[in-house]
């Protein structure tokens, strides 16, 4: 079984608790998606592998140590997961991007793909998947399956919140595969939906509600 990654940092915690209020504004729920990312980046990106290289500082030659962001890729499950796409790449701006378009049967709940678009060389890079919400765990399972058929180097999964019954679907699918989240709720409700959650993160990050 893989690792999940509670993100209990104050600031996460914090901006998760604003974000959840049904009157966050959409330009506010936005924003705070946004610097959450940013925050969970750093988790996520924690165990990256580093280099040496070569500089010059005002004053002498030193080594240095960098990451080389070429190596990574941030995929978005279409399309909630836009969302955190943003903040991560304002912190790791060299990241490659993936997309896959999938969306839920109102009916049976399960991921239907409708897009799919990678970067050369999967099979060189570290995946890390992204979705505000792990909740069924239909489509965080739907693009894994997608994306280790292209044999990358390691996925991980980062979403906002979940709940047991989707952490225990992706575990049981994708049981090398960590999950990095910010919060893991009660439980997921008949229609789907993770309670007691933030509503549909899709509309309330687009304002299509
Ligand atoms: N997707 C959402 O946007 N919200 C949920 O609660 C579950 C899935």
């Amino acid at each position: 079984m893989s690792h999940v990654h509670v993100i209990d940092h104050p600031l996460v915690q914090h901006k998760l608790t604003l974000m959840r209020k049904k009157e966050a504004s959409t330009s506010s729920f936005r924003r705070l998606l946004n610097e959450l990312a940013a925050l969970m980046a750093y988790e996520v990106t924690r165990d990256m592998p580093l280099h040496e290289v070569e500089i010059e500082t005002p004053l002498e030659t030193m080594k240095g140590r960098m990451i080389d962001g070429k190596k990574l890729v941030f995929v978005s499950i279409l399309r909630a997961g836009t969302g955190i796409l943003d903040g991560m790449l304002d912190v790791v701006p060299g990241a490659r991007v993936g997309h896959i378009g999938l969306y839920r049967d109102p009916g049976t709940l399960q991921a239907v793909e409708y897009y799919f678009k990678m970067p050369q060389d999967m099979g060189a890079r570290d995946v890390v998947v992204v979705d505000p919400m792990l909740a069924t765990g239909n489509s965080a399972i739907a693009a894994i399956d997608r994306i280790k058929a292209l044999r990358p180097r390691s996925v991980k999964f980062v979403c906002l919140l979940t709940c047991p019954e989707g952490v225990q679907a992706l575990q049981a699918a994708h049981p090398d595969v960590p999950v990095y989240t910010a919060a893991i709720d009660r439980q997921l409700d008949a229609h789907g939906y993770i309670l007691p959650g933030l509503g549909d993160a899709g509309d309330r990050i687009f304002g299509t509600r």
